[in-house]
C-alpha cells in the first residue's frame, strides 16, 4: 500500500468543478489584482475568525512581513519568538534588520515556553524587545492566555504566526479586554494574527497566499498600504512598501475551499485519535518506542495565568508530530515502505548557517531535541483507516526489529 504525507489529488476529485467554474469566472472578469474576490475572501476569513479586519496577501511569510514592518521593526529592534518553526517565523525579522529573540519550548506542546519568555523580558531593562512572536505550530495554539498577560505587561504587540493553526481554538486573554474567559481562534487574541494558504496548510490554495486577520482597524489600513507599495493614494508613497498583493484567483479558490474547512479540521481530528488508539493498541506507547502528540490541557500549566475558559486546545492537526526512537532508521524503513513521512524541522532556527557567527553558542535544549527526535506522519483529511492501520502496524514491524 502506498500512502503518500499528503493526497491532495483526492480533494481536487471533488473541488475540480467548482474551481474550474470560480476560476474562469475571475478570468472571464479581466479583474486581475485585488477586486472583489479578494474583499469577499477577507470578509469570510475575518468572520470565521471573528474579527473585524482581515487583509489578503500574498503569502504567509509575507503576511508576517508586512505586520511586523505596520509595527515599524527595524534595525536593533528584538523579538521574542520561538526557535523551533519554519524559517520563515525567523526569516521575517532577519530581512528587516532586527533580532530575534529566542526562548526555548515547552516539550508537549512544541510551541514557545511562557515561563522561559517571562525570564527573559525580565531581563529586557533596556526594552529592546518591540513584539513577540508566537506560533502555533503544527496546528495547536501556543498557551496564549499566558502571552497575553506578559504582552500587556510589557505594553508589547503581539504577532501571531498562525500559518499552520487557522480554526485551532485555545482559551483567550484574561485581561484587558471584553473578552474575557472566552474561548478564541488561532490569530484573532494578539494584536494581529497571519494565516498561510500554502497548499499543504489545512486551508490551502493552487499556489501561494496569506492574510493578516486583526481586531485593529488602523493596523489593518496600514498593512493596506503596505501590500502596495506603501501608496496612499496612488502614487504617493510616505513609506516603503511592497507588493504583497493575493492573487484574486487564490482568492476564489479559497473561497471554496474555507466552505470544507470545518469538516477536514473535523476528519484530521479523527485520524489523529485513530492513530493514536492504534498506536496505544499495538504496546508501541507503553514500549516508550513513541511518545504521541498531545493537545495540551491548558488549565493544567504550571505558571501562574489564571485559566478561565478550561480545556483542551482544539487542536487543527495540520501535521500529526510524534518523538520517534531511532528517528532516523525509522525513517529509511517509512520510505521503503511507501509510507510518507517529514521531519519538521531538521534544525532549530538558532542553528541555522545563515545566522553565522551573530548568535555565539545560543542553546535550547528541548528546541533542538525535538528537531532530532520528531517525524510528522499522514494525516490529511481522506487518508481512510486501512492506511493508517497499514502506518502503524509497519511502525510496530520496525520496533520489533
Ligand atoms: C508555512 C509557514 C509560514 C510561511 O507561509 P508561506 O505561505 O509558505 O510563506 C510561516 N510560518 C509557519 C509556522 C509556517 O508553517
Amino acid at each position: 500500500m502506498k500512502v503518500p504525507l499528503l493526497d491532495l489529488k483526492q480533494q481536487l476529485s471533488y473541488l475540480r468543478e467548482d474551481i474550474l467554474e470560480a476560476v474562469t469566472r475571475v478570468i472571464d472578469s479581466t479583474t486581475y489584482i485585488q477586486g472583489p474576490e479578494v474583499s469577499s475572501l477577507e470578509q469570510d476569513v475575518a468572520a470565521y475568525c471573528g474579527v473585524e479586519n482581515g487583509v489578503g496577501v500574498s503569502s504567509g511569510t509575507d503576511a508576517l512581513l508586512v505586520s511586523l514592518m505596520a509595527l515599524e521593526i527595524g534595525p536593533g529592534d528584538q523579538v521574542l519568538t520561538t526557535p523551533y518553526s519554519f524559517f520563515a517565523t525567523m526569516g521575517v525579522v532577519l530581512r528587516l534588520g532586527a533580532i530575534p529573540v529566542f526562548v526555548d519550548i515547552d516539550p508537549v506542546s512544541f510551541n514557545i515556553d511562557p515561563v522561559a519568555m517571562a525570564e527573559v523580558l525580565v531581563r529586557d531593562s533596556e526594552r529592546k524587545i518591540k513584539a513577540i512572536l508566537p506560533v502555533h505550530l503544527y496546528g495547536q495554539c501556543a498557551d496564549m492566555v499566558a502571552i497575553m498577560k506578559l504582552a500587556n505587561q510589557y505594553a508589547l504587540p503581539v504577532i501571531e504566526d498562525a500559518a499552520q493553526a487557522i480554526g485551532a481554538e485555545c482559551p483567550m486573554s484574561a485581561e484587558g479586554s471584553e473578552i474575557n474567559g472566552q474561548w478564541g481562534k488561532a490569530g484573532s487574541i494578539g494584536l494581529a494574527g497571519c494565516f498561510s494558504f500554502f497548499p499543504s496548510k489545512n486551508l490551502g490554495g493552487i499556489g501561494d497566499g496569506g492574510m493578516v486577520v486583526t481586531r485593529d482597524r488602523a493596523l489593518a489600513d496600514k498593512i493596506r498600504i503596505l501590500l502596495n507599495h506603501g501608496a496612499s493614494p496612488k502614487y504617493y508613497h510616505d513609506q516603503v512598501g511592497g507588493n504583497f498583493r493575493l492573487d484574486p484567483i487564490q482568492a476564489t479558490v479559497l473561497r471554496i475551499k474555507l466552505t470544507y474547512l470545518e469538516q477536514w479540521h473535523r476528519a484530521r481530528r479523527e485520524n489523529a485519535g485513530r492513530y493514536n488508539a492504534l498506536f496505544a493498541e499495538f504496546g508501541l506507547v507503553q514500549n516508550n518506542f513513541l511518545v504521541l502528540p498531545q493537545a495540551v490541557h491548558m488549565a493544567k500549566k504550571q505558571d501562574n495565568s489564571a485559566v478561565n475558559g478550561a480545556g483542551k486546545n482544539y487542536h487543527i492537526y495540520n501535521q500529526y508530530v510524534l518523538r520517534v526512537s531511532r528517528r532516523d532508521a525509522l525513517i529509511n524503513w517509512l520510505r521503503l515502505q511507501d509510507i510518507g513521512c517529514e521531519v519538521y524541522y531538521p534544525l532549530a532556527l538558532h542553528q541555522q548557517k545563515c545566522l553565522g557567527t551573530s548568535f555565539p553558542a545560543l542553546s535550547f535544549p528541548q528546541a533542538e531535541k525535538a528537531a532530532a527526535e520528531t517525524i510528522a506522519l499522514p494525516i490529511y483529511p481522506e487518508l481512510t483507516a486501512d492506511m493508517q492501520v497499514y502506518v502503524v502496524e509497519k511502525i510496530a514491524e520496525f520496533y520489533r526489529q
